[in-house]
């Protein structure tokens, strides 16, 4: 995590951004699937068993994963841990996994079978063995709430990156918003899209330029298909732009998944939202904007 801030002094950046970190640090011990002790994998061992009561930041990402997972007719999927977990073998092993496990991961797979309620805010899971990944969304809820923390502590100039999820709350002094350049696909002939001036957004980019496997001649991503139980195979990159980062992240993942038209139209029908998305084809690079990407 990077955070960038304006402040009074260094004394209060130091202050204000030690604390994000620790909210940042909070948020990775409640929503981290690597952590056997997280809040989420204690969710997942609970899976096939009644409601759990669950604290208000998990209960505020798998909402909006949900929503997204409905929206997006399962592309997003924060269920689709036992496919996701083979996959990560797989880029571990470089080996693809078996088919018959596909399916076994896919059985456990389905945001139908996750169940929320408001009231009580508690989660269930219906099918035992389940198991939860929120890695496409919860880095930006966490810089979401990193830059809250930084406004209780009256900083409000800030940027705050993790990874490829980057949220900012007011523009550096005399200047009309941060200056954010897209890592989009890194291949000859594709175009470098001009840097986004931010301020009060956030911005997500998912593709497949870091986390991969190439097996035969073929890259797999670390996203995959819900539905399919397959990663992503090819070369794209999508840009988000949201209000929010939980938004922009989900967003991305979501649309990396999705068939671009539908991706482009699910970003158009979506307040506040707007994408970026560059796929390497057999006739080229190609490139789509939603509607509102110029503005
Ligand atoms: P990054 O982690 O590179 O920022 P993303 O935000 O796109 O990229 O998140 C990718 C992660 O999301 C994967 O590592 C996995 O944990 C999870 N994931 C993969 N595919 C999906 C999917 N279809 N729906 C929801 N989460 C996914
Ligand atoms: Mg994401």
């Amino acid at each position: 995590a990077r955070i960038v801030v304006y402040a009074p002094s260094s004394e209060a950046a130091a202050a204000a951004t030690r604390s994000a970190f620790e909210r940042i640090r909070e948020l990775d011990s409640i929503l981290s699937d690597y952590q056997p002790e997280s809040e989420l994998s204690c969710l997942s061992r609970q899976s096939g068993g009644s409601q759990v009561k669950i604290s208000s930041d998990l209960f505020r990402v798998l909402s909006v994963a949900q929503n997204l997972a409905v929206r997006s007719h399962g592309a997003f999927d924060v269920t689709a841990g036992p496919v996701i977990r083979l996959w990560r073998r797989a880029r571990r092993q470089r080996a693809l996994p078996e088919a018959d496990r596909i399916a076994a991961a896919l059985d456990l797979t389905g945001f139908r079978w996750l169940t929320l309620d408001a009231k009580q805010q508690t989660a269930q899971l219906a099918k035992a063995g389940m198991l939860l990944d929120v890695g496409g969304i919860a880095k930006g809820y966490a810089a979401d709430e990193a830059l809250k923390t930084l406004k209780r502590a009256g900083i409000e100039q800030a940027l705050v990156a993790l990874g490829g999820d980057i949220a900012v709350s007011n523009p550096p002094p005399g200047r009309k918003g941060w200056t954010v350049e897209i890592a989009s696909l890194n291949l000859p002939g594709a175009p470098k899209p001009r840097p986004l001036l931010l301020h009060n957004a956030a911005v997500s980019t998912s593709g497949d330029a870091e986390q991969f496997v190439e097996l035969g001649g073929i890259r797999y991503s670390h996203i995959i298909d819900p539905r399919t139980g397959k990663a992503l195979t090819g070369r794209r990159s999508v840009t988000v732009v949201a209000a929010n980062g939980i938004d922009s992240d989900a967003f991305a993942t979501a649309v990396s998944v999705m068939d671009p038209q539908k991706g482009l139209k699910l970003i158009d029908a979506t307040r506040g939202t707007t994408a970026l998305i560059v796929v390497q084809t057999n006739s080229g690079i190609q490139t789509w904007k939603s509607k509102r990407w110029r503005e």
